[in-house]
């Protein structure tokens, strides 16, 4: 695994191989906060998702950091790759503790993009409605007018 960058003192690490193992494949962008054996809580991405842009990078590691300081990661070396289930509680939560750090644009921005990549795919994505009306009822400034700008390309 090569280090990339550290969010809140948590290292992230490229880890395609694993990913592209256990998860997806190396085609679409991926990012997950993980625990396993003898590592302390850490996030991996891909390669795919280096390429994102930084604003989008940002929002990501905002929102994984939120899962690792709220305490959702399980220890993967217990699950195996059940570890990463998707539970809309856990994600609301991250998204709302990424909205600290981030702004509202630059998380639906995000979610945006991801819903592109993965509406093909039969990866389970949280339906991202429920998130935007989460961060809505956050009374952050009209996201749902943002989400559908962006959705749009007139932003
Ligand atoms: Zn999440």
């Amino acid at each position: 695994m090569k280090k990339i960058t550290k969010i809140g003192g948590h290292k992230i690490y490229q880890a395609d191989l694993f990913i592209a193992k256990t998860v997806c494949t190396y085609d679409v962008p991926f990012i997950a906060a993980v625990k396993r054996r003898f590592f302390k809580t850490h996030i991996i991405v891909n390669k795919c998702f280096l390429e994102l842009s930084e604003e989008l990078k940002e929002a990501a590691y905002a929102h994984e950091l939120g899962h690792i300081e709220l305490g959702h990661v399980d220890d993967l070396s217990k699950n195996g790759s059940e570890g990463l289930i998707i539970i809309s509680e856990l994600e609301l939560a991250a998204d709302r503790y990424a909205v600290k750090r981030v702004s509202p644009g630059s998380l639906i921005a995000l979610l945006s993009t991801i819903e592109g990549y993965y509406t093909e795919l039969s990866i389970p994505v949280l339906g991202l409605e429920e998130r935007y009306s989460a961060l809505n009822q956050m009374k952050i400034r009209s996201v749902t007018s943002l989400a559908t700008e962006i959705r749009s390309g007139t932003s």
